[in-house]
Formats: structure tokens, sequence, C-alpha cells
């Protein structure tokens, strides 16, 4: 079942591999014994998944499967439905919503997510469950689970995915290398992050010689959305201020409704804000359908905006971060400031 694959031509030599190194080998092959022990597998991301969550754990459900094990993959969103931007996804028909997740599983295993919080609807069961893996690239914080495969140097966590796939004796096919690929060209920003190195750059080798097509992922990605969203852009972009080095803008629900957008569309707006010259961190603050403001922050470096966050209730890393306000526009930035002012 987990045969030694260091050997074969179509994997990487582990040594090479870049990613996983700061997990130690007995993590691997506990992770291994459990999977191989476990029938049904609970697998899990954070909620409001971007590339790097569904990707890696749909990589990962791919695998399995072909294992044999009966998987349910999830996330624990209240309105459970895959982000547009992600729909091109393999392997969607895996997915069940969360109350269709084992109550109580044996295994879980859960990507991509730092904290029990993260998982939403999903972090009881994941708290019920007799082992749960965490497949991660956070800095660790409090932590969680009975297994840590965890490397905060990895550029994303489809780069432990792929791994951990090919521990499991998996190879990548075209539709795990979409799944992977999606994740890694999230989490770097199309290789244009710090977080790229040279191992990033191996692992896309390894993907885009299964044939996929980088230019259609890109697109379904970053180069297409709905009418409206240029209506949205343009108003968060009517009421963006520059203030002492930081640049920030907030979308309400009311300006998405106004053009049926949905939540999951603005997310490429910190994009645009993030360039300013002027700027070395930048915030959006976007209103989610239940009037929560779901708050991004980018840093270019100086300023650890994780640090900020983690101190706000929220996490990430230290030039991506965010968390969850429940107070207004004003009083959330004057928090903001607030921490910022110390990281
Ligand atoms: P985003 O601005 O939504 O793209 O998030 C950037 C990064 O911040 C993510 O990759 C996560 O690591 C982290 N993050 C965002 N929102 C939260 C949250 N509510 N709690 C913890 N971490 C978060
Ligand atoms: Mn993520
Ligand atoms: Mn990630």
């Amino acid at each position: 079942m987990t045969p030694d694959v260091r050997d074969r031509a179509d994997r990487p030599p582990r040594a090479r591999a870049g990613a996983g190194h700061g997990i130690p080998e007995s993590a691997w092959k506990r992770a291994l014994r459990l999977i191989d022990s476990a029938d049904e597998i609970g697998l899990a991301c954070h909620v409001t998944p971007d590339g790097d969550a569904l990707g890696s754990m749909l990589a990962v459900a791919f695998t399995l499967r072909a294992m044999g094990k009966r998987v349910r993959a999830s996330f624990g969103d209240r309105h459970f439905a895959v982000p547009r931007l992600l729909r091109f996804l393999p392997g969607q028909e895996m997915l069940v919503p969360p109350a269709e997740f084992p109550a109580a599983p044996e295994l879980v295993i859960t990507f991509d997510s730092s904290t029990f919080e993260r998982l939403g609807l999903l972090s009881g069961n994941t708290a019920r469950a007799a082992e749960v893996i965490v497949v991660d690239h956070h800095p660790a914080g409090a932590g969680f689970g009975t297994l840590g495969l965890i490397d905060a140097h990895a550029a994303a966590t489809a780069m432990l995915a792929e791994q951990l796939i090919y521990r499991l004796g998996g190879r990548l096919d075209r539709d795990i290398a979409t799944c992977l690929y999606a994740g890694l060209v999230t989490d770097t920003g199309s290789f244009r992050y710090s977080s790229t190195t040279p191992a990033v750059h191996e692992m896309a080798a390894r993907l885009v010689a299964t044939g996929l097509r980088t230019d259609e992922i890109a697109r379904e990605l970053w180069d297409r959305s709905p009418f409206g969203y240029l209506k949205v852009l343009a108003a968060a972009l009517d009421r963006v201020r520059l203030e002492d080095g930081l640049v920030w803008t907030y979308v309400t629900r009311v300006d998405r409704a106004a053009h049926g957008l949905p939540y999951a569309e603005i997310e490429g707006i910190i994009d645009v804000v993030r360039r300013t010259d002027e700027a070395e961190v930048a915030v959006v603050l976007k209103e989610d359908d239940e009037g929560a403001w779901q708050v991004s922050t980018r840093s270019k470096g100086a300023v650890d905006v994780g640090a900020a966050c983690a101190a706000l209730g929220g996490g990430g890393h230290h030039n991506a971060a965010g968390y969850t306000s429940h107070d207004g526009v004003e009083d959330t930035m004057a928090a903001l400031r607030r921490e910022l002012g110390k990281a």
C-alpha cells in the first residue's frame, strides 16, 4: 500500500522535492499508517476555500479514492457552494455538504487550515474524530489535530499534498495535477511572491508535464468575472484611502447586491489595491452575506500582517493574512491600525 517511491522516474526524489523538509519522517510514516487502517476518511479544508485549500483536498481525495478508501470531502460554510472561480476544478463530485460529513469520523485530514475555527461547521466533526491529520503551511499557532504534516516554509499546502500523494503510492494524472496547480499558483501569486523557490518551479514542471492547460487555469482564476465586478471594483476604488503607508478600502454587501455579485467574486480587489507604491500595507474589508467583515491584509515585507491578524482573532502569513470583524468599518480600522503599529 505504501511502496517506496524514491527511485521512480515519474516522481521527484524526496531530497529534491523541496517541501515537507520540516516534517519528520516519523510523522509521514504515522500518517500513512493512520490512512492505511481507516476505511472511511473525512477530508476538510478551510471555509470559503481558496485554490490551495480546495485544490489540495481534491487532489488527495482522488488519490485516496483510487486506493479504495471511502472519502467524504467538504468545507464548513453555512451556504455550501464552491466559489465560481474554482468550479473548473475536477473532482467536485467527491464533495458533500457539511451535514453529510461523518459526525464522529475515525480519521479526518484537514487542508490549509491553521485552526479549528477555520473549519467552520466542520470543526465539531473534526473535534470528535479519533485521529486528525493536519496538512498545512501556516506558521504554527495554537495548533490542533493529533498529527501535523505542517511546514511553514512550504509555499502552498499543495506542496505537502503532493508529497502525501507520492508517499501514498499515488501518481499525478491531469486531474490531480490541475487541483495541485490551482493551489500552487494561488498561493504564490502566479509565481510572483517571495515564497517562489526552485522547488515551487520544479513542482510546477511536474504538474505541467501531465498536460494541464495553464492558460485555461489562469483565465478561470483571475481573468474573468461578471460585469458587475467592474462596478463593485469602481465603488471600492472610489472610496480608497491612503494614510501613512496604509492603503485601504471596503466593499459592502449593498455594493454587491446592487450588481448581483456573490461574495467570492471580490477576492481579487486586494490585488488591485496592494499595488500602491506609497503603501507598505494594503487592506480590504469585505462584508459577507451575514454582515460580518472579512478583513484581507497584505504586506510588502516590512510589516508582519499575520501577527496583527492573529492578535485580532484571525491569522495567516507574514505578507498575507486575514480575520473576521463584527464591528463597523471605522472601529475595525482603528483596531487594525493599533495592531499594525505593533507588528
Ligand atoms: P485572504 O485575504 O482571504 O486571501 O486571506 C489571506 C490569508 O489570511 C489566508 O491564506 C489565510 O491564511 C489567512 N486568513 C484569512 N482569513 C482568516 C481568518 N478569518 N482566520 C485565520 N486566517 C485567515
Ligand atoms: Mn487558504
Ligand atoms: Mn495556503
